[in-house]
């Protein structure tokens, strides 16, 4: 009925998961490829984070446990059924105890890194995914706290907008990635992107990397990354600056840049200015 995936190590004194999610699918194998390598892998095989898969359809009355109907008013396609829906829900708060539930919708508050922030601080946390038309209006109403949508476009289901979410809030957890100070300095940490970087070789189809990279003075590198990084959050983004406004410092660096400070976006830069 339900399917764990931390259960690779069998070691009885292991600690509890810092964040166990809960994927309510009718197709709780799209979810086997992505967590079983790479950081998620790691993550689930090393107890670091759980997730359950709990299909609906095992929730649904009757010979077909169907979990769709026509929609009321007419119209195309199959809406999801809410009996199901709160039926896998009441099994996994009565299994596993309560939890946040977020319904998967285009229709929900975007998600941002501020949100993958708040989210990651919960212990456990409900993904419900649904498919063909979507729901019936009652699932996020009476039976879900939230919904949430990964972007303005639609998916044929939740599942990917799921595992965005758990790769999100997973990699801000203590131990899922190597080095803490990538989470610190990366793209809208602090309402910038981040500062490019570079790796060998030195020089690529005539393009070299900045020499202020190879000086070796520390604090010159750090104050041309944050340069580079609001001179690159103001041409690509300056909604976020306008929403994380710049100190003074800052709004000096821009307007020697000849940026808009923010707040003036309405001649903002559509392409990223030239060094
Ligand atoms: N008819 C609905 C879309 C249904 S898409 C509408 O117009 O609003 C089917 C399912 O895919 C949704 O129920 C939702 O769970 C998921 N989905 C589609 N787009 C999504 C998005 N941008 N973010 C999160 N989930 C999404």
């Amino acid at each position: 009925m339900t399917k764990a995936l931390n259960v690779s190590d069998g070691d009885a004194g292991a600690a509890a998961p810092l964040i166990t999610f809960e994927v309510v699918t009718l197709f709780p194998e799209l979810f086997d490829g992505f967590l079983s390598a790479s950081l998620l892998g790691r993550a689930v095989a090393g107890g670091l984070i759980a997730v359950e898969r709990t299909n609906p359809r095992d929730f649904a009355p009757g010979k077909h446990r169907s979990v769709d109907d026509t929609p009321y008013g007419g119209g195309p396609g199959m809406i999801l059924r809410v009996e199901p829906f709160a039926a896998a829900l009441a099994h996994i708060e009565a299994q596993r105890g309560p939890a946040r539930k977020i319904l998967m919708s285009p229709q929900g508050a975007l998600l941002d890194q501020q949100k993958v922030q708040a989210l990651s601080r919960l212990g456990r946390i409900v993904l419900v995914c649904g498919r063909y038309e979507g729901f019936d209006e009652r699932v996020g109403s009476v039976l879900c706290d939230e919904e949430l949508s990964i972007g303005d476009y639609v998916l044929a289901g939740g599942e990917l907008g799921a595992l965005v979410v758990i790769e999100a809030v997973a990699r801000l957890l203590p131990g899922v990635l190597g080095c803490g100070q990538s989470i610190e300095d990366e793209s809208f940490s602090h309402g910038r992107l981040e500062y490019p970087q570079w790796t060998r070789p030195l020089t690529f189809q005539d393009r070299t990397v900045p020499a202020v990279l190879l000086s070796g003075n520390h604090q010159q590198i750090a104050s041309w990354r944050r340069q580079e990084a609001l001179r690159r959050t103001a041409a690509r983004r300056p909604d976020l600056l306008a929403r994380h406004p710049p100190d003074e410092a800052e709004r000096a660096l821009l307007e020697a840049q000849g940026e808009s400070p923010p707040g003036l976006e309405k001649g903002a830069p559509k392409g990223e200015a030239k060094p």
